[in-house]
């Protein structure tokens, strides 16, 4: 077994337990997320991304939205820090921003075109502070539930929308509610975009969470592992709870995955 083959069985046995996988999707404030039952199997660990171009890219994503270093220059003890349902909120957007800023952090920020729309200046203020801007569809929709002519707009109209403001489109893609199907994938990668949901749930849109910034860091802290992907949102206690997440983080050893280390699925993006 080659050194690579080793850490990636090793990962693969790293089992996720169950206490997110809640079937129904809560609404609250409409920033509900379907939680999804996070399966780790040996069989699933393999990386599906086989049409992919090594862009000098660090980081692989594996097919359980985790990410693996590609060789020993990138260290595994890493988490990718992402915010969804934004941009809409100045001074929350702005803190996360300063936070992310004073940790040396790097983030994707999954954007809605309706709030795009309405917030140009902060789309710009995300791309300008050095952060990466990934597609989240435009209106928030279930697009299971949508036909595929409008769910391919939903994601066409943020790559759009978003390159004609920053001048850059987006490479990353996160479905609302982590629904999503076969259609969906393959839309996502016609626009070479590399579509994942997430391994590590903050919480952060539950009743539980909301005001209680020490209630998303004791989330996100619960179910760490390496190549976390965690998934937060552009909410006022997550703005205060993350200066203290990051240095719990940093505490036990973890660092942040620059987006841009990270290999995308090839194409040219349309
Ligand atoms: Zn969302």
């Amino acid at each position: 077994m080659k050194p690579k083959q080793a850490v990636i069985s090793m990962l693969s046995a790293v089992i996720v337990a169950g206490i997110w996988g809640m079937p129904a999707a809560a609404h609250i404030n409409g920033m509900e997320e379907i939680l999804q039952n996070t399966k780790v199997s040996e069989s699933e660990s393999t990386f599906y991304m086989d049409d992919t171009v090594n862009n000098n890219g660090l980081y692989k994503m594996d097919s359980n939205y985790r990410f693996v270093p590609v060789n020993d220059t990138a260290s595994a003890r890493k988490v990718l820090l992402t915010f969804d349902d934004g941009p809409k909120d100045r001074a929350v957007l702005e803190k996360l921003l300063g936070v992310l800023e004073k940790h040396s952090a790097k983030a994707i920020f999954f954007v809605n075109g309706i709030h795009v729309e309405k917030h140009p200046e902060l789309l710009r203020l995300i791309d300008r502070s050095g952060q990466t801007v990934g597609n989240h569809t435009w209106s928030h929709p279930d697009l299971r539930k949508l036909p595929p002519e409008e769910a391919a707009r939903e994601i066409q109209y943020v790559q759009d929308i978003v390159s004609k403001i920053i001048g850059k489109k987006p490479r990353f893609f996160r479905p609302p509610y982590g629904s999503g199907n076969e259609q969906v994938r393959r839309i996502a990668k016609n626009h070479a975009l590399l579509y994942m949901t997430w391994s590590n749930g903050s919480l952060d849109w539950a009743e539980s969470a909301r005001n209680n910034p020490a209630a998303v860091i004791r989330n996100v802290m619960s179910q760490l592992h390496p190549g976390a992907n965690i998934l937060m949102h552009e909410v006022p206690w997550t703005a205060d709870a993350l200066d203290s997440l990051l240095s719990n983080l940093e505490a036990q050893g973890y660092g942040f995955i620059d987006p841009a280390a990270i290999i995308v699925p090839a194409g040219s993006a349309k």
